[in-house]
């Protein structure tokens, strides 16, 4: 592999998640900037696990043809640590969402929550059809923008593994994206399914959506939270919900993602046919431009207010 640490020079943490960390790097030779994820997995990844992540490599980087994927450029290994080297992209959804709820107090327009959709949708499909890739942690903070108009997912695969082996080592945390037939392996038929990530889809765009968790963000334990999503009934969108007003095919697309019952849910063949999708894709190449505006245009008032889109914590402002 054509990489060392000592290739990458360091300009600093751009972010943090549950492996470890993400920094911004450069690369010396050519100068290129990328984002560079240092996962922690000196305890959890055994040589057995390194190969299985090392084979994933190769595959991922056939994953750079499709446009809504963000571009991987390799994975190294250093001192029992994992380093996953990526396109550096300009802001993740949930601090944009955030910014734009709880700092301007706006909402994010339709066409962009359908470009999201329409990104999203088919960079999962990919990964299923050309990879043989679930993701399993399809949430907010793994949507990516750029300036330029791009939305992209990102950790795909070699998060699942990691998530399977530490979620058997540690307690498995507040994932409350997860669907209720992963949490109650009683509702779920065979192993893990696409549908499951058709759930996290649901959530997340009913998040980023009307600009809240549509779960109680408090929960008393962790084991209440998982006991709702699996005993209460499905979060749903309303035509107006938070004072906000959503279109009949916006609110019909989420919801169908949210259909409780894992095998009554669709998967991407399905939902790729949805009137919302057909729309929003047939929209892609007109508001292309206004994506990258709009993006442009809530990154300068971050910037304005001295908000760093990379580091900044809205939630408790
Ligand atoms: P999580 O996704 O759970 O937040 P991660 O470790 O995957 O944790 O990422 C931490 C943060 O780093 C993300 O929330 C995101 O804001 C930022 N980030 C990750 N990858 C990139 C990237 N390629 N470009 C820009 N920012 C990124
Ligand atoms: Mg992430």
């Amino acid at each position: 592999y054509d990489f060392t640490a000592d290739d990458l020079l360091d300009l600093g943490e751009i972010g943090r998640g549950g492996f470890g960390s993400v920094n911004k790097m450069i690369f010396k030779k050519n100068e290129k900037v990328m984002a560079v994820k240092r996962i922690r997995c000196s305890n959890v990844v055994d040589e057995r696990e390194q190969k299985r992540i090392m084979d994933l490599d190769v595959a991922m980087r056939s994953s750079n043809d499709c446009s809504y994927i963000v571009r991987f450029y390799g994975a190294i290994f250093k001192e029992g640590d994992c380093w996953i080297l990526m396109e550096l992209m300009s802001i993740s959804l949930d601090k944009f969402y955030k910014y734009v709820y709880e700092r301007q107090n706006q909402r994010i327009p339709e066409n962009i929550l359908g470009q999201i959709t329409v990104a999203t949708v088919h960079a999962l499909n990919y990964l299923k059809e050309k990879l043989k890739i679930i993701h399993r942690d399809v949430k907010p903070s793994n949507i990516l923008l750029h300036d330029r108009g791009d939305i992209k997912l990102c950790d795909f695969g070699i998060s699942g593994q990691l998530i399977d082996s530490i979620a058997k080592t540690k307690d498995a945390g507040c994932r409350p994206y997860m669907a209720p037939e992963r949490i109650d392996p009683e509702f779920s038929h065979k192993g893990y399914d696409v549908r499951s990530d058709v759930w996290s889809l649901g959530i997340t765009l009913m998040e980023v959506a009307t600009g809240k968790f549509p779960y109680p963000n408090k929960w008393a334990s962790v084991f209440e939270q998982l006991y709702q999503v699996v005993q209460g009934p499905a979060p749903q969108l309303t035509r107006h919900y938070n004072g906000i007003d959503f279109s009949e095919e916006f609110c019909s697309f989420v919801n169908t993602c949210l259909i409780k019952e894992e095998k009554n849910r669709p998967k991407y063949q399905t939902l790729l046919q949805h009137s919302f999708i057909q729309l929003h894709e047939k929209l892609q190449p007109y508001v292309h431009p206004e994506v990258s505006a709009y993006i442009q245009n809530v990154l300068e008032s971050m910037s304005n207010n001295g908000i760093s889109q990379f580091t900044t914590d809205v939630q408790g402002a």
